[in-house]
């Protein structure tokens, strides 16, 4: 249930408060999981100065992980659509094939340094699970994945993966038997074992510290990427695109460009099926703010404050929610925000596929359905850069069904 909050405006939060952006975040938790935050928060402050836990957090990044990433040059994707440059930033090239192998190895010497073996998460897709239930095996730690049966139903092959590599795999039976729901059961689990486990929540989203936490381990995609366009083309890009369901792989590029003011910020919602409330996970088209899972955001809800279902043809985009930071970036005007429709998303990954030679997640291919329609109209001077967040591998099936080809 979320608490219906109609203005931002109403909550007048000074914007340097932490855990704050604007007047959107914050910490909306039960009194028993206080401590467990609390505790998270000046772990998490004391690592960011620790030279020892950085040292070795860029050791797995990088030979582990697969870090830097290389920010290619789309030659044959610009030609077709005419317009401006177009840079292709490869998360998808990483240890299990998206960005969301460096929160999860961030979090997992995190908790580590806190003396927690036991590590919980939640899956929608099954995304994060895979990531999380692979740094657990690294680690050594026992590890528990709530995810929803429908979800396991659907996504049969990643909770056979999380199980390969020793994970836990728990149904979650309530509700839409859906993220939002495997989310609630693994809030329940950190209350009962919060001293002796730790939760690795997979976005931008829950209560302080965790949007500015995930944000700060995935910050170096935009590093990497503004040192790789200056070196290829000598000065900042014109755009950044990237999909946003939490808003992990999007705050991830967008925020070492953010003073840079020049740099347009745009983010591609899941437009899913259609404009009804039900048929989409477009939070900034259809939503308003609120309260959900700790934090207060832009929320799918009814006008009693009840979480709507949501659609995508992409798992990891469909969430009623979204990360605190680009509610923030939106209000004030320094993101844009549009959506791409489940066909507009297809079709992209079709498009890509055959000039490039990559098939992206189906998340990522709606940020490259905004490229589709933005840079025909822009200059042959402008540069942009597309986040491509994750490999399609784990999509072929529903490209399959989806997709007819000759
Ligand atoms: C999980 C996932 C996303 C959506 O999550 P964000 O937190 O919005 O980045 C996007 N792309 C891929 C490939 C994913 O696995």
């Amino acid at each position: 249930m979320a608490t219906a909050v109609t203005k931002a405006k109403q909550l007048s939060v000074p914007r340097d408060v932490p855990g704050r952006f604007g007047a959107y975040g914050g910490r909306f938790v039960p009194e028993t999981l206080m401590a467990a935050l609390e505790e998270l928060e000046r772990e998490y402050e004391k690592v960011k100065r620790d030279k020892q836990f950085q040292a070795r957090l860029t050791e797995l990044l990088r030979n582990y992980a697969g870090r830097p990433t290389p920010l290619f040059f789309a030659g044959r994707l610009t030609k077709k659509l005419g317009g401006a440059k177009i840079y292709l930033k490869r998360e998808d090239l990483l240890h299990t094939g998206a960005h969301k192998i460096n929160n999860c190895l961030g979090q997992g010497l995190l908790a580590e340094r806190m003396g927690k073996r036991r590590i919980i998460a939640e899956t929608g897709a099954g995304q994060h699970g895979v990531a999380t239930a692979t740094v657990c095996a690294l680690l050594g730690f026992d590890c528990v994945v709530y995810m929803g049966s429908e979800d396991m139903r659907r996504q049969e092959l990643n909770v056979f993966r999380m199980r390969l590599l020793g994970a836990e795999v728990r149904s979650v039976n309530s509700g839409s038997r859906t993220l939002k729901d495997a989310i609630n059961e693994a809030m329940r689990d950190w209350v009962t074992n919060v001293r002796t486990t730790h939760y690795l929540l997979g976005s931008v989203l829950g209560a302080h510290p965790y949007p500015t936490m995930v944000r700060d381990f995935h910050k170096i995609i935009g590093c990497e990427a503004r040192a790789q366009i200056l070196k290829a083309e000598g000065k900042l890009p014109t755009a950044i695109i990237a999909c946003v369901g939490g808003g992990s792989n999007a705050i991830g590029i967008f925020f070492e460009f953010i003073k840079d003011k020049k740099v347009k910020f745009i983010g591609v919602e899941a437009g899913g099926r259609g404009e009804a409330l039900g048929d989409h996970a477009a939070r900034f088209r259809g939503g308003s703010p609120g309260v959900l899972q700790g934090t207060y955001s832009y929320l799918l809800q009814d006008a009693a404050g009840q979480i709507a279902a949501t659609h995508s043809v992409s798992a990891g985009l469909d969430y009623p929610s979204i990360g605190p930071e680009h509610a923030w970036l939106k209000d004030t005007g320094r993101a844009e925000y549009v959506a791409a429709s489940d066909a507009e998303a297809l079709e992209a990954c079709t498009l890509l596929a055959r000039t490039e030679g990559i098939i992206p997640a189906l998340e990522s291919a709606h940020a490259v359905a905004e490229v589709i329609k933005r840079t025909p109209r822009m200059k042959k001077s402008d540069v942009v850069i597309v986040n491509i967040s994750g490999r399609g591998d784990k999509d072929i099936g529903i490209m399959r069904e989806s997709l007819e080809l000759e």
